[in-house]
């Protein structure tokens, strides 16, 4: 991905520079939403990114789970800025972030500080209050986690939001920098998560004092991103709500890998399914042995877990095991990894590769298309 900076200005010259941060070792004092902006900008710019904060929003908790930052599950101690080449406090509370920088500075490491050019949002929301018939729900698909690849709508929905409702995939780079209020209210794979009622009630709670809402996720809001939910839950509290679409990570994924989801003279289609429950589930309601006859490209999502399931069942209905297979993980992002094998043999090299979420699988001939 392009090299990303970060901004470092001398409090008392007001001079700005850009700090290349590419491979740097860069240490995030706190785990809040502030953090998060600047710790997902960090990692779309390539830095190695350490956190050090006793508690964290759940986008955080799940970068580290993947491996993308090391998070220490720990107050901040002043031995930590040693060793690191920028320092970010970012706790948000001004006492610790000032100790932050005054310790960086004795042990000679570059340290931001608050841009104090962005001018805080009024608290309580008074100016909204009065009225409060601005108040709405904006959908927005995010992409796939690069924000480049957020919409011109969708970034400008973003940037003109009193407060923004976002999900672990979306393109959290796009939230550094702004004003509004982050609520962050991402689901960690079989971990830590915000059930979907109080996902709807923070949309309409915050719509209906007047706040402009922006509720940002992955990809396209309405490719198994409950979108359809959330605008239901709108609708029924009376708040207007709009959707800007995004680029689903079923067709971006496979294309930042060289795969096409169509390819003339390969394929006349694609199916985009959801491998959450594996086939035989009495959760599924998908026909596994039609999907293998289909003669279209199968792009999996959610489908790591259940991977080895899916794969010995489209085979067993029919498909030839040495049908090309794909599967992209962290698509767009610095950390993005693919490989390539045939369908009875990609589980276990996606196993042996210790890929994991989030990852989409390609099933089809376009998977051998050469990149
Ligand atoms: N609304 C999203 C999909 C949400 S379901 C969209 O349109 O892209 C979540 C699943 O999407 C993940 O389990 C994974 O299969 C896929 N996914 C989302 N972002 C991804 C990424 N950057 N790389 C690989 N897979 C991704």
């Amino acid at each position: 991905m392009n090299e990303r900076t970060a901004a470092l200005m001398a409090r008392d010259a007001g001079f700005r520079a850009t700090f290349p941060v590419s491979g740097r070792r860069v240490l995030v004092v706190g785990g809040g939403t502030a953090a998060l902006a600047q710790v997902a900008s960090l990692r779309d710019g390539g830095a190695r990114v350490t956190v050090v904060a006793a508690h964290s929003v759940p986008s955080i908790e799940d970068l580290a789970e993947r491996g993308v930052v090391t998070w220490h599950t720990r107050a901040y101690d002043r031995g930590d800025v040693v060793g690191h080449d920028l320092v970010v406090p970012a706790s948000g509370d001004p006492l610790l972030d000032a100790r932050v920088a005054a310790e960086a500075a004795d042990a000679g490491t570059w340290c931001t500080v608050p841009d104090s050019g962005s001018s805080p949002r009024s608290e309580g929301g008074e100016d909204v209050g009065n009225c409060p018939n601005r108040g709405r729900v904006v959908l927005v698909g995010g992409g796939p986690g690069d924000p480049g690849l957020i919409t011109v709508a969708g970034l400008e929905a973003v940037r003109s939001a009193d407060v923004v409702v976002t999900d672990r995939l979306a393109p959290l780079g796009v939230l550094d920098g702004l004003d509004a209020e982050v609520v962050d209210v991402g689901k960690i794979p079989r971990g830590r998560s915000t059930p979907q009622e109080e996902i709807n009630r923070v949309l309409v709670t915050h719509a209906a004092a007047g706040k402009r809402v922006v509720r940002l996720k992955g990809g396209d809001p309405f490719v198994f991103g409950r979108g359809g939910e959330e605008v239901e839950a709108c609708v029924a509290a009376g708040i207007p709500v709009d959707v800007v679409p995004g680029v689903t990570s079923a067709i971006a994924g496979p294309a930042l890998a060289g795969i096409p989801v169509t390819h003339r003279g390969l394929s006349q289609g694609f199916t985009v399914v959801s491998g959450h429950v594996p086939p035989g589930d009495p959760r599924s309601t998908l026909d596994w042995d039609a999907l293998a006859r289909s003669g279209t490209n199968l792009v999996l999502l959610m489908a790591v877990a259940t991977l080895p399931a899916i794969t010995e069942t489209l085979v067993a209905a029919g498909l030839d095991p040495a049908t090309p297979a794909a599967t992209i993980a962290d698509a767009t992002l610095p950390t993005q990894r693919s490989v390539r094998a045939d369908v009875a043999t990609i589980a276990a090299r996606v196993a042996a590769e210790g890929i994991g979420a989030p990852a989409i699988t390609v099933v089809g001939d376009v998977a051998a298309r050469p990149v």
